[in-house]
């Protein structure tokens, strides 16, 4: 059977390149970084080598990057960092209502310790108007974390605007950019953030390794405490190869990134075309231009997401219904509920997300075979039997 993944906003493969640039890092080079000896002096090049390159796509400087576990320990450590550094300061933080469960999740356990968090709407296509981050900053705001792009509808928000503004109010501006940093360009002094997260799995690197930028002089609280390991910031012995794969998935995206992105916007362009044209009753969701590159996110009504997503599985198409982390759920999306989708409406929604080893012919197996599904779920559903009787 054919096999085609569409579901790289959940997880990419690694690039063969990457795999080979870590292997000697589990045999020969095995090193500890903290060991002073010539095997832990070894790793510890390589650690600070890959420090340099991530940082430097960045625009950021070498010690203002420690390398993570992925995007939820970058966010994490964030959120509950910058509360526990700051919290002389003020008890209030803002964010979106459409973040990843990474930010969300540790921003509830703050309010269940007396934090108050504003959760800023978003509008139909999910951007995030800066006038109204302004509107909610007051003098107790500490932080504001916005996402660079949505992992589930693709929108890209203008944090650029929000930065300025936070820094203009003296409050610290952290952006999500596990699904940008890669795709597009990501530069923390044009974006004006003061922190950032990303995670190598979402960019050809390994599963497992991500990396959080601190602007210098930005108070944080540690997220895991021990030895001194990215001085003190970050205790655990280094997961070198891991950082090492980071590093060098991110020098082929610096390589490849720009034509990667030309060929996927017109794979995206053709799916947004042929999608509506040849099922009908379907809803594009996420903003029409401002979006990912590699995303497409549309509801299709009267029928379950997870129904179509088994459907084509049985066909060899991987796609998703939401993000990956959401869809043992049977909630609806909060993102799709935040651009104002009704549950039934939500529930249909399908996420086609491509990546760098897509190829034309895989969106023209899923062109041919998703109407088929369509009709075929529709002629058994009670909610389209019930539209077509009216
Ligand atoms: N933030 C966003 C926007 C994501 O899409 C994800 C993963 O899907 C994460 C954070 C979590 O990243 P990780 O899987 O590296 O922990």
């Amino acid at each position: 059977m054919r096999k085609i993944y569409l579901d790289y906003a959940a997880t990419a493969p690694c690039d063969p390149e990457v795999v080979k640039a870590m292997e000697p890092y589990f045999f020969e080079r095995f090193g500890n970084a903290s060991s002073l000896h010539a095997y832990g002096q070894e790793a510890k090049k390589a650690l600070e080598d890959s420090r340099a390159l991530t940082a430097g796509f960045l625009g950021a400087k070498a010690e203002e990057i420690i390398f993570t576990s992925g995007g939820t320990e970058s966010d994490n450590n964030v959120i509950f960092g910058v509360a526990e550094a700051l919290a002389s300061k003020g008890n209030h933080i803002i964010t979106s209502a459409i973040e990843h469960h990474a930010i969300t999740e540790p921003c509830k356990v703050l309010e269940k310790k007396g934090f108050k968090v504003t959760y800023v709407g978003v509008d139909k296509d999910g951007l995030v108007s800066p006038d109204d981050v302004k509107k909610a900053i007051t003098d107790k705001t500490i932080l504001i974390s916005v996402m660079h792009a949505n992992n589930e509808i693709g929108t890209i928000q203008p944090i650029a605007a929000i930065g300025k503004l936070a820094r203009e109010k003296g409050v610290y501006f952290h952006t999500d950019a596990v699904q940008t940093v890669g795709h597009i360009p990501v530069d923390v002094n044009a974006l004006n953030v003061d922190l950032l997260s990303l995670s190598g799995h979402k960019f050809y690197g390994p599963k497992g390794v991500g990396a959080l930028y601190i602007r210098k002089g930005t108070r944080i609280g540690r997220f895991l405490c021990g030895g001194d390991q990215e001085k003190g910031r970050r205790a655990s012995t280094h997961n070198i190869s891991g950082i090492v794969g980071l590093a060098r998935a991110i020098e082929l995206c610096a390589r490849d990134m720009g034509k990667e992105a030309e060929a996927l916007l017109s794979l995206r362009a053709k799916l947004i075309q042929e999608i509506p044209a040849r099922v009908p009753e379907v809803r594009l969701n996420g903003h029409p231009q401002l979006r990912l590159p590699n995303n497409v996110n549309f509801s299709i009504k009267y029928i379950e997401g997870e129904s179509i997503l088994l459907s084509l599985d049985m066909l060899g198409i991987a796609v998703s219904t939401g993000s990956a982390c959401t869809s043992s759920s049977l909630e609806p999306s909060h993102v799709l509920l935040a651009i104002g989708l009704d549950h039934a409406t939500a529930h249909g929604s399908l996420r086609i997300t491509m990546g760098r080893w897509t190829k034309e012919s895989d969106i023209d197996y899923l062109l041919e075979n998703l109407p088929k599904v369509v009709e075929k779920l529709r002629a058994m559903s009670p909610l389209y039997e019930k539209k077509r009787a009216n």
